[in-house]
């Protein structure tokens, strides 16, 4: 028995396949570049064995015939025939109003997730094309789909409604959705698991930030906000992506230089950004970050702007809960950047206001060893926790195959 867990995307699929228990990773990998020339697998099993190497692939349905050929071949291969694997869980990035909890996928979901390609046009379309490819060539498995809005179902509806009229929300389902919800109920599991605290009353803010950033406020352990909105370009500054902006700013824009709503589009999510602020012709933080210490004024500002936006959402979101216990930092930059962790926090030291201080050494040391980073006199618990969107699945699909509620 394995659970597969299968992310596909525009021009990727990803998949990890995970032993019985749904916790041990048997193989995983990617088959990416479809579409384009020199679409590669890049496979790595349990022991060590690993390769890349050009497929003659051209879409989802071959992709996923190359990953279950490598998974069952007789070298690197980890399951003697495809029928070992029992379940697969779909990576969703959004399942509308209607699924907020993982589900095994009939007619009905499918529908109801090819009406949510309209909010998710980038996305959801090859997370349909991963399920039918998946139905067809692993038929005896349970297909699961697991949602990225889905942990925020629980947001407040004065939280997740814009100050627009309401008949857009009836008629047009325009609200806050959020996303990186796998992400979120992950790590704020993993930190409620390693502080031992009861979640109840727990006040945590989550930060996601990685090539795509947002933040959560989560109480008692569940998403009452967070900062990406109707689609995944609201809130924080990211890689390519503005985050929050005037909407007034857009349209004086679009009036100004004659753009169009796709021009417009392709500009706030892909031009924009710290790719725009540092002008270094990298969305990278790394370079940014490079190029600030090489004296580089913009890319300097490009990291102030990113972190005070961060620093404002944690002000906001305390304010929403009435205070904050916690403070998660996960994914690329959350995890491995000091200095983005340290910058966050710069300020936010005071026991009146939010006692949330950071101990240097443990902030320098965290990608290393330890989780928590808080100094001794710190109010606030302030944690790195790794995040594993796929872990999270593969755990969701086991909940679904065993019939525990969700
Ligand atoms: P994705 O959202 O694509 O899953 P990741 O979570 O892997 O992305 O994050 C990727 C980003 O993490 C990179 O773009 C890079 O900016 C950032 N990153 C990784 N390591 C570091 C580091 N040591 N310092 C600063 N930023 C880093």
């Amino acid at each position: 028995m394995a659970i597969l867990v299968i992310n596909a995307g525009s021009s990727s699929v990803k998949f990890t396949l995970f032993g019985a228990e749904g916790e041990t990773v048997l193989a995983a990998g990617i088959v990416e570049r479809i579409g384009f020339d020199g679409t590669r697998l890049k496979y790595r099993n349990h022991c060590g064995k690993a390769f890349d190497e050009l497929v003659p692939v051209t879409n989802a349905d071959e992709a996923v015939v190359t990953i279950l050929a490598a998974l069952i071949h007789k070298d690197h291969g980890v399951i003697s025939s495809i029928g070992e694997i029992t379940a697969v869980g779909h990576r969703v990035v959004h399942g509308g109003e209607r699924l907020t909890h993982p589900v095994v996928v009939d007619a009905g979901v499918k529908a109801y997730l090819t009406e949510c390609c309209r909010f998710a046009p980038l996305h959801n379309p090859h997370h349909l094309k991963g399920i039918d490819a998946c139905e067809r060539h692993i038929p005896n498995a349970v297909q699961v789909t697991v949602f990225d809005t889905a942990f925020h179902a629980t947001i407040p509806r004065h939280a997740f409604l814009y100050g627009i009229p309401l008949r857009f929300y009836t008629e047009n389902h325009i609200r806050r959705y959020g996303f990186h919800g796998i992400s979120h109920k992950y790590v704020s599991e993993e930190a409620v698991r390693f502080l031992r605290l009861p979640v109840d009353s727990l006040r945590m803010i989550t930060c996601h930030l990685g090539n795509g950033c947002s933040m959560t406020a989560v109480k008692g352990g569940h998403s009452i906000d967070t900062s990406m909105g109707f689609t995944p370009l609201e809130g924080l500054v990211m890689g390519t992506r503005c985050g929050d902006i005037d909407p007034a700013a857009v349209l004086h824009l679009m009036d100004h230089h004659g753009l169009s709503p796709a021009d417009m589009n392709d500009l706030l999510n892909k031009q924009s950004g710290l790719l725009a602020l540092a002008g270094i012709g990298s969305n990278d933080l790394r370079d940014v970050i490079a190029a600030a210490d090489g004296g580089n004024p913009e890319a300097a500002v490009a990291v102030d702007i990113f972190c005070y936006r961060i620093r404002k959402y944690i002000g906001a979101f305390a304010a929403a809960m009435g205070g904050i216990d916690v403070l998660v930092f996960t994914a690329g930059i959350g995890e491995n950047s000091p200095k983005v962790r340290q910058q966050v926090c710069a300020g936010l030291e005071t026991a009146d206001t939010f006692g949330i201080v950071l101990d240097p050494l443990k902030n320098a040391m965290a990608s290393i060893q330890s989780r928590a980073i808080q100094a001794d006199s710190s109010r606030v618990k302030i944690l790195v926790v790794p995040t594993n969107e796929e872990l999270e699945i593969a755990r969701e699909t086991l909940q679904i195959l065993s019939g525990r509620p969700h």
